[in-house]
């Protein structure tokens, strides 16, 4: 069993201008997304997808180049089965040799943004590999399957105070959720017209919908413990991303001030980073993004290191099939899992992208028994979207 063809692309998917929406990260006009194809020797393919940018749209052409100049080569004639030893090769560069007989990391300068979305792309595709290779689902080969399906959450609403009970309102009548997230933060301007939208929706849900709110990592401290302050009585389930990542000790201040749980991690990569917010104390759940973290395993590894933190798992899916795919098996198979992101910003590059429809009922999200993923890719709609160098 060898890899025998790596091929990657920049796939660019526009959004028709009806369905596009504004946020902190502008006008969203396109989804974008590194696609990575792994072919073995006997036929086997598996896909995966890398990510470098947020907000969906963005440049991904130098993660494209990597992942076919860089990592392709030394991935062919592996066996695509050493997907652990793979991964920790890909990190430790050209002393993965020391790091394996020593028992210790060595990776390189570059050893976070592209080069993990890069090894996050591979780890994805070689899992999509391994189950369909045994003709298993993905959460079967990770430890089984918690349960046939999970609960979602609608992932949205950027709509102002007047209208923002309605936006939300009509995600719970599209697909039945019980929880919905909305943006705050810098694209309202000041803290206090977010807890006006906030607390508009409140009133509008009623008390028995969770109400989620993504900060996008806008505010500062201080303006993030006003925002709180001021939607104390709005009994949110989670603030997301309050400040930038680079600020864990803020993040944690934020924390220790505020009984709103606090929620942190599409911005972060490996096990690394987790473990400096779990000794921080500067979240209560995690949210890795399976194509930037570092891939399934990766993924596996920080939703243990919650389950030992007494913290929670909830991964960032506002992502392409495969990445979704990724985190619904990781989900499945978590201790730590309880709920699966759901956009309902337009998201082609989940729905279009494959021949499969997702299946959601009533707020759950049904995790595929088919090999591998579960999805089947078009590749005539990948062709056709396909951003030339
Ligand atoms: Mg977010």
């Amino acid at each position: 069993m060898r890899i025998g063809r790596v091929e990657a692309w920049w796939v660019r998917i526009p959004i028709e201008k009806s369905r596009q929406h504004r946020s902190d990260f502008g006008r969203i006009a396109t989804f974008d997304a590194a696609i990575l194809r792994i072919e073995t020797a006997d036929g086997i393919v598996g896909w995966g997808e890398g990510k470098n940018a947020a907000g969906s749209a963005g440049s991904y052409g130098a993660l494209v180049h990597m992942l076919n100049h860089e990592i392709g080569p030394q991935l062919i004639g592996r066996d695509p089965r050493d997907i652990a030893v793979i991964w920790e090769m890909l990190y430790n560069g050209v002393r993965h040799e020391s790091a394996a007989l020593t028992g210790h990391s060595m990776p390189q300068l570059a050893r976070r943004g592209l080069t993990t979305a890069a090894i996050s792309a591979v780890d994805i595709a070689l899992w999509d590999i391994f189950g369909k290779l045994l003709g298993e689902p993905v959460w079967r080969l990770l430890g089984g399957r918690k349960r046939d399906r999970l609960p979602a959450y609608a992932s949205g609403g950027w709509a102002s105070a007047e209208t923002i009970g309605a936006q939300l309102r009509s995600y719970i009548d599209e697909g039945g959720f019980k929880a919905v997230k909305m943006r705050v933060g810098a694209m309202d301007g000041a803290p206090n017209i977010s807890a006006a939208r906030v607390q508009a929706a409140r009133e509008a849900l009623g008390p028995d919908i969770e109400i989620m709110v993504d900060a996008h990592g806008t505010y500062t401290v201080a303006e993030a413990k006003r925002f709180a302050h001021l939607v104390a009585d709005c009994d949110l389930a989670w603030f997301e991303e309050p400040v930038i990542a680079d600020d864990k000790p803020g993040m944690a201040e934020l924390r220790a001030s505020t009984s709103i749980p606090i929620a942190t991690g599409e911005s972060e990569a490996t096990r690394f980073a987790f473990r400096d917010l779990a000794v921080l104390k500067a979240a209560d759940i995690f949210q890795p993004d399976p194509a930037f973290c570092g891939g399934i395993s990766e993924a596996v590894r920080i939703a243990t290191l919650a389950s030992a933190f007494n913290l929670r798992f909830a991964p960032h899916l506002w992502a392409g099939a495969p990445c979704f795919h990724a985190g619904l098996h990781v989900c499945a198979a978590a201790a730590s899992s309880f709920v699966i992101e759901y956009s309902l910003g337009a998201n082609p590059m989940i729905h279009d992208l494959i021949e499969e429809t997702i299946d959601l009922k009533e707020g759950m999200i049904a995790i595929p028994d088919r090999p591998g993923l579960g999805f089947t890719i078009s590749e005539s709609f990948l062709e056709a979207h396909i951003v030339k160098p």
